[in-house]
């Protein structure tokens, strides 16, 4: 806690006078152009990973980076429905880890044993489980998580289209959807490619030169 207290105390007394100006601006509201879903790990820091500041990415983080499936209360969909109809974000970005707990848990359900909200949250992604049993039971305990990361992010894109905001905002082509998978270890963000049916290397497909636009952006087409 003490290395909390004394982060908080440079934060005022230098990074925040330095931009005293941009932080009062901010006080007169917000308007992110983007809703960053990601899981609530520690070693994730969305605005570190895309150097955004303050006011540029709406956040929404949870184990595993889950959107719950269909209408009802859940904070998530709340969460999400302002971004999209009040906020107009104009991107959402769905981004999964490598080494995840959420995806190992899902793999290995004896790892929630005593953890019955996790167990029970972990039922949004029931349908990745699935896909993994039925498609991927040669894989090697690494790959077949790797795998599931993918996988998950599919599976929860999905489930965020069929949101009612989401799905009317895709119909207005007013935001584009983002699969994403980071990797801790090297810093890479692999995106999903909807023509090529895998996640790639971003930057490869935004490199100088590029035919074609970064994979990323095309994903809203699938
Ligand atoms: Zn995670």
């Amino acid at each position: 806690m003490q290395k909390l207290i004394k982060g908080l105390h440079q934060f005022q007394s230098e990074y925040f006078q330095r931009r005293k100006d941009f932080f009062e601006q901010l006080a007169h509201g917000q308007k992110p152009e983007t809703l960053f879903i990601t899981c609530s790990d520690s070693r994730i820091n969305p605005n570190l990973l895309t150097q955004t500041a303050p006011g540029e990415l709406f956040i929404l983080r949870n184990a595993g980076n889950l959107v719950p499936e269909g209408p009802g209360a859940s904070g998530e969909e709340a969460t999400i429905e302002y971004a999209v109809s009040a906020l107009e974000v104009r991107n959402i970005i769905l981004c999964g880890h490598s080494h995840c707990g959420a995806m190992k848990a899902l793999l290995n359900p004896g790892d929630t044993e005593g953890l019955p909200a996790v167990r029970g949250w972990l039922q949004h992604a029931a349908k990745t489980r699935r896909i993994i049993e039925e498609n991927y039971g040669h894989l090697s305990p690494q790959e077949r998580l790797i795998a599931t990361t993918e996988e998950n992010v599919l599976v929860q894109l999905e489930q965020l289209r069929a949101l009612p905001s989401v799905a009317a905002a895709i119909r207005e082509r007013r935001v584009r959807i983002h699969g994403w998978v980071y990797k801790i270890e090297s810093g890479e963000v692999f995106a999903y490619d909807p023509e090529e049916g895998q996640f790639l290397p971003l930057l490869a497909g935004a490199a100088p030169g590029a035919s074609r636009p970064p994979p990323g952006a095309l994903v809203d087409t699938i």
